[in-house]
């Protein structure tokens, strides 16, 4: 979401005439488009501004600001701790920003505009595509699950959905455009349309973009586990267009600790809705998202978190350690984990996790897969990267003018977080 957020602040200013500099150094106007989800994100923002602190001293026209969720969560803690800060702006305040850069350009002082209801959708703002195949749509923004670690129902709002109508005429534009594949983005997807339409249409959205024809390839994330209903199963396993992948967050694996994280499912759920997608979709990746040290968390519970990653076999994960947000229901819970139990436990996670993502990868050796070529690899100028529908990286020896082609790659080699290749057929794009 933030990818997508700063894409649509580069558009805004792009449209307001400004260009994009080659470096911070050359930069006139910075801009922090900030995570507040962990602590460790939120110090490395505050570390970042207070470097700027003796260039704006020496450049004192130097534009400096802050948006996102610290942003939108500090408030008057950035303009304190950095009063070289010239904008600070919330996560619903995005479109007026071009404005509040003019304000300052033309000599007025420090300006703060934090709204706590959205009143523009911040799609409906011009964008600036990172990449030319690829575009991020948001289907649905804000979150009313208020899971009790997280911070982001406070500093996103509530669920609201984009009409249906809305999302595909912007999607028609972007395959207008030269995209063949996107992401469709909310911190829930499967909640889409809820609010708009009484009962979720999340698997009638993908049937409907199945239909826009050149668009080549559908991804969505995060799928809520609680919400992972057969009909959206189906509607992946029916599709060509909609990528065998789902990033099923689960969090943790004892039925205490998602109790208490207010998760609303319970380890055999998560575990039974895992072997329907096995069944039902041949081929597809699952990932997730893990926490440990969640408070009160015993290493019984966690067993049951690495019980859970055994089971489920994850094609990959993002493993968070629990980092208290204040203002969440976690952050003031009494029976905090130490830190190096926390770190243990991390480690130990890490390692399981490790070892199945090769397996799993490790199994595709042989195998001849499609494979969608995005660019020259920045590590090798000799290789070519692309990814598979089920979102693994695929490098391979290539010439550049594959890139943007769909190519079937012979799997010759397996590591933890990619794999490795030789070209075996370019396939025409129609
Ligand atoms: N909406 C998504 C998650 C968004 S936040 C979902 O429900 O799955 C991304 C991930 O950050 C979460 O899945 C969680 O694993 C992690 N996270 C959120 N709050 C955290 C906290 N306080 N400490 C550590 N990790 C956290
Ligand atoms: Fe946070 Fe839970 Fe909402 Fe995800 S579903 S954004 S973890 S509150």
């Amino acid at each position: 979401m933030n990818k997508h957020d700063s894409e649509r602040v580069a558009g805004l200013l792009r449209e307001r005439g400004y260009m994009q500099a080659g470096s911070p150094e050359d930069a006139q106007i910075i801009i922090f488009n900030t995570c507040t989800v962990r602590e460790h994100a939120e110090e490395r923002f505050f570390g970042n501004l207070n470097n700027l602190r003796a260039r704006k001293k020496a450049e004192p026209e130097l534009i400096i600001a802050v948006g996102g969720c610290v942003a939108q969560k500090e408030r008057e803690l950035i303009f304190k701790k950095a009063p070289h800060t010239d904008i600070v702006f919330g996560t619903h305040n995005m479109p007026n920003l071009g404005h509040m850069i003019e304000s300052v350009e033309q000599g007025r002082q420090a300006i703060c505009e934090i709204t706590d209801a959205i009143e523009v959708m911040p799609t409906t703002l011009p964008g600036m595509r990172e990449e030319k195949h690829h575009a991020w749509v948001p289907i649905i923004i804000g979150c009313n699950n208020f899971c009790t670690y997280c911070i982001v129902p406070h500093t996103r709002g509530r669920e609201l959905s984009r009409p249906v109508e809305d999302i595909l005429a912007e999607v028609e534009r972007l395959v207008a455009d030269g995209v063949v594949e996107i992401t469709l983005l909310g911190q829930n997807v499967n909640s889409y349309g809820r609010d708009i339409y009484k009962k979720s249409k999340f698997a009638r959205l993908l049937l409907e973009l199945e239909k826009i024809k050149g668009l080549r390839r559908i991804r969505f994330t995060t799928s809520h586990p609680k919400d992972l209903t057969d009909d959206i199963i189906g509607a992946i396993a029916g599709s060509n267009k909609i990528c065998e992948h789902i990033h099923l967050p689960v969090q943790a694996g004892s039925n205490a600790i998602l109790k208490t994280m207010n998760r609303k499912y319970t380890k055999e759920d998560y575990l039974k809705t895992v072997e329907k997608i096995y069944a039902a979709i041949p081929g597809v990746s699952l990932t997730t998202d893990i926490m440990v040290g969640f408070p009160g968390e015993a290493e019984e519970d966690f067993l049951h978190t690495l019980d859970v990653v055994e089971k489920a076999r994850y094609d990959s994960a993002f493993t968070f350690i629990f980092s208290p947000r204040e203002g969440t229901l976690a952050a003031k819970m009494d029976n905090q984990i130490p830190a190096p139990v926390k770190a243990d436990r991390f480690d130990r996670l890490v390692k399981l996790q490790n070892r199945i993502s090769l397996e799993k990868n490790m199994e595709l050796v042989g195998r001849d897969i499609e494979v969608f070529v995005e660019a020259v690899s920045k590590k090798n100028r000799d290789m070519l990267t692309g990814r598979t529908r089920t979102n693994k990286v695929v490098n391979f020896p290539g010439p550049a003018d594959l890139i943007h082609k769909e190519a079937i790659i012979n799997i010759t080699e397996a590591h933890t977080w990619f794999l490795k290749g030789k070209l075996k057929e370019v396939l025409s794009l129609n």
